[in-house]
């Protein structure tokens, strides 16, 4: 598969594992565990979670999920807004290891900006870095500008984790190619649109037709086909697991491209970075 690099010079299968809505329902809880334990198998070692998912929750599924195989698994957690002041950072980061039962998180990320000054919070994620408690450091849902408000701060920022699918391609006009020039991937959450809308557009599905393939496979391939992206799909379902690591082999052809830039335009000026 292929391996993304991060500043550092740790690399990631591109193709990794999200984890929202994990850990809400406990009659799915097995199911959970036992999916993220064969993505982690078929070596989707990338997972990412968040304090928010399921308040909590996801990250114990998680942590229930790696338990005896840390050294396979590339974490993720991300920390809310109104916990990245100077003070709650390693307190939140505490909880989150505590939750996931591991020593070290390899990437902790700002969910969305908050009131909390950009340059405080990585002051503090700089302190948690060197005490261990995390190997890198990153964002989540920053445009451009508030990037570049991190200032000499942005050479230490691991990645952008951002909104990117078919439907929603703003990034692809500014954000990629700026987190290109830094060297630093791009993490695509909700790459398959979270399984709703955009999979059964007319023209999705007729590139996944003529190929013999789902609509899925084809927008994940899509957003996978971007340099220095990693996308990060949920899936509970083992249908769906099998499915996307056969897309992470998938390489569309020009024709294709063409086909889906013509039903989902490629971005021709400057939009606001979409969030959910
Ligand atoms: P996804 O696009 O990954 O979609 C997940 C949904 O699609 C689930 O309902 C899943 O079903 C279904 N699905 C997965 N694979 C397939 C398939 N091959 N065919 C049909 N349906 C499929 O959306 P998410 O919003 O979950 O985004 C992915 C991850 O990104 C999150 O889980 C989270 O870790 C992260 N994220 C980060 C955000 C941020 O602000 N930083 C915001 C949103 C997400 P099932 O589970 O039943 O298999």
């Amino acid at each position: 598969m292929r391996m993304i690099a991060f500043p550092d010079g740790r690399e990631v299968p591109a193709l990794g594992q999200g984890t929202w809505r994990m850990g809400e329902d406990p009659t799915r809880r097995q199911e959970e565990v036992a999916r993220l334990r064969e993505g982690i198998e078929r070596g989707f070692s990338l997972i990412d979670t968040a304090e928010m998912y399921g308040e909590g929750e996801s990250e114990r599924v998680v942590g229930e999920a790696i338990a005896g195989q840390r050294e396979h698994v590339f974490l993720v957690s991300k920390f809310y807004p109104w916990n990245a002041s100077r003070r709650a950072v390693p307190q939140a980061c505490a909880r989150s290891l505590k939750r996931l039962g591991v020593e070290q998180l390899d990437l902790y990320l700002l969910h969305w900006r908050g009131d909390t000054p950009l340059e405080e919070t990585a002051e503090a994620l700089e302190k948690l870095r060197e005490a261990g408690d995390i190997a890198a450091w990153g964002v989540s849902n920053l445009d451009v500008d508030d990037l570049e408000e991190l200032g000499p701060d942005l050479a230490r920022c691991a990645t952008d984790q951002v909104l990117l699918n078919l439907e929603h391609r703003g990034a692809e006009f500014d954000l990629l190619p700026f987190c290109r020039k830094q060297g630093m991937p791009v993490m695509a959450y909700s790459p398959v649109g979270q399984g709703g809308r955009l999979l059964r557009h007319k023209a999705l599905r007729a590139v996944a037709e003529a190929r013999g393939v789902t609509p899925a496979q084809v927008a994940l391939a899509w957003v996978l086909g971007h340099e220095g992206v990693i996308a990060i799909p949920k899936a509970t379902s083992l249908g769906h697991l099998r499915e996307n690591a056969e897309a992470a082999a998938m390489v569309l052809t020009p024709e294709e491209r063409a086909a889906l830039d013509a039903a989902f335009p490629p971005p021709r000026r400057k939009q606001s970075l979409a969030m959910l």
